[in-house]
């Protein structure tokens, strides 16, 4: 029963008109080419499952893709960016929109796990290549049958059951991360893996195609799902069809990690209320969080293995340094802990590594050094610099850092609070110092 239902009124009523206009002049320049074209994927569910906002726009041309796309972008006065090996090209339009034009293909897969083989095809065949019967819908462009669904897996019924289903039983073998992305989508829509594909899961992780994934490969599905709002439902259902122990038997058990979890969603709550403007990388806390109850060499030869960059990498290491980096320094200032010290242990650390001490400790003292150090503390600067110094006669030199320092921290104290009060604790500084770089 494939093209039945038009979703031409649906598509009028939930898209924003700049995206509908697109779409028809996509259709309209298909049938000047003479080729049929499509839109397809996770746009067509989202759309039909009238999710949150979806503008991933795939398109798919049964026809010559990249030709399409030139056509497109000229029409458009677009960019277009070409990859020739896989028929695919991106249009980048001049106001930033983004759209994927494919060659409609087939893939063959040489053993499991392996890059796909290439081969051009109709729209049936792409969507035959695809994961599950949901993200297998295609809507027509082409003028004349604009919204038209082709539907030839039952992905229409499966989202009224809400149900992830393959669309055929070597699917794991083809590719072992639809696993990932089964639980996900499974996590994310509400909707359940259907009995016949959870099998074909645990068959994958018993036969050890997921524990042969590359580590690049598991890191992007990790990404992602640090990356959802349900890490935490994700990641049990991973450990519960052994997924998760497929990744890495040395992760703990999904209890040990509960705490952490909703104390990092606590903390993130609570900075984006107050700091929502300055960004933060999200997904790091919940690795972390993920990775916590690993020793040092587990994290690390984990790491490596995943392929984590070195930008990553060195906020990683600073987190779970914490207790020496905050913690220990914090506590050794105690009973009486000033502003200025307070700034010295957290100014130099990325902020993913504070949140996620904050996310972590047990102690109320580094909670609230971390609450006065982002409300209070992190943009103190002194009003005056090196050129107030040269001013005052002073030549520049090691004292100009140290001077300044000294200023920075008073006015953490509140020793100081004007331009004026800097200069004369400045003036008051070089008395007491017996100082080459005085004139
Ligand atoms: P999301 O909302 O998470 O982006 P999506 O379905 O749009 O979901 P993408 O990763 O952008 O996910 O993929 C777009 C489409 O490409 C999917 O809907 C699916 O049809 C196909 N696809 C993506 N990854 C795979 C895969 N590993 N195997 C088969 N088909 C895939």
């Amino acid at each position: 029963r494939a093209h039945t239902r038009n979703l031409r009124r649906l598509m009028d009523e939930r898209l924003p008109e700049h995206v509908v206009t697109l779409l028809r002049d996509i259709g309209d320049l298909g049938d000047e080419l003479g080729y049929a074209v499509y839109v397809v994927g996770g746009f067509v569910r989202d759309l039909i499952l009238r999710a949150e906002e979806n503008l991933d726009v795939d398109v798919v041309i049964e026809g010559d893709g990249i030709r399409f796309a030139k056509a497109l972008s000229k029409r458009w006065g677009a960019r277009v960016r070409i990859h020739r090996k896989f028929c695919t090209a991106v249009v980048i339009f001049p106001d930033g929109f983004k759209i994927d034009v494919a060659t409609a293909r087939t893939e063959h897969y040489e053993y499991p796990a392996a890059m796909p083989i290439i081969t051009l095809g109709s729209i049936r065949l792409d969507l035959l290549r695809r994961d599950f019967t949901v993200n297998a819908l295609a809507i027509r462009l082409n003028r004349r049958s604009f919204g038209k669904v082709y539907d030839y897996f039952g992905g229409q019924r499966d989202l009224k059951e809400k149900i992830i289903r393959v669309l055929h039983s070597l699917s794991f073998v083809e590719d072992p991360t639809r696993a990932f992305r089964a639980i996900r989508f499974e996590q994310r829509f509400h909707f359940r893996i259907d009995s016949f594909t959870l099998n074909l899961i645990k068959n994958a992780v018993k036969k050890g195609f997921i524990s042969k994934l590359s580590g690049k490969r598991v890191f992007n599905e990790l990404y992602i799902i640090f990356s959802e709002p349900n890490q935490i439902g994700v990641l049990e259902r991973m450990a519960e069809l052994r997924v998760l122990q497929a990744v890495n038997p040395n992760l703990p058990p999904i209890d040990e990690m509960r705490r952490l979890f909703r104390n990092i969603r606590g903390v993130m709550a609570w900075y984006e209320l107050l700091y929502r403007e300055e960004p933060v990388e999200e997904w790091i806390l919940y690795f972390l969080g993920f990775i916590d109850k690993l020793h040092d060499q587990q994290a690390k030869e984990f790491c490596e293995y995943l392929k984590i960059t070195n930008h990553v990498m060195q906020k990683v290491q600073a987190a779970r340094n914490g207790y020496k980096l905050i913690e220990r320094p914090l506590y050794e200032k105690l009973p009486d802990l000033q502003n200025s010290d307070i700034y010295h242990v957290f100014h130099h650390l990325p902020i993913e590594t504070i949140l996620f001490w904050m996310a972590k400790t047990r102690q109320e003292f580094v909670k609230k050094a971390v609450s006065t150090y982002l409300s209070k503390l992190r943009d103190v600067k002194p009003e005056i610099s090196g050129n107030d110094l040269i001013a005052l006669g002073l030549r520049p030199g090691p004292l100009f850092q140290k001077l300044l320092v000294q200023v920075l921290d008073a006015r953490l104290n509140g020793e100081v609070a004007t331009k004026d009060q800097e200069l004369e604790l400045v003036k008051r500084l070089v008395l007491t110092v017996e100082s080459p770089g005085k004139s």
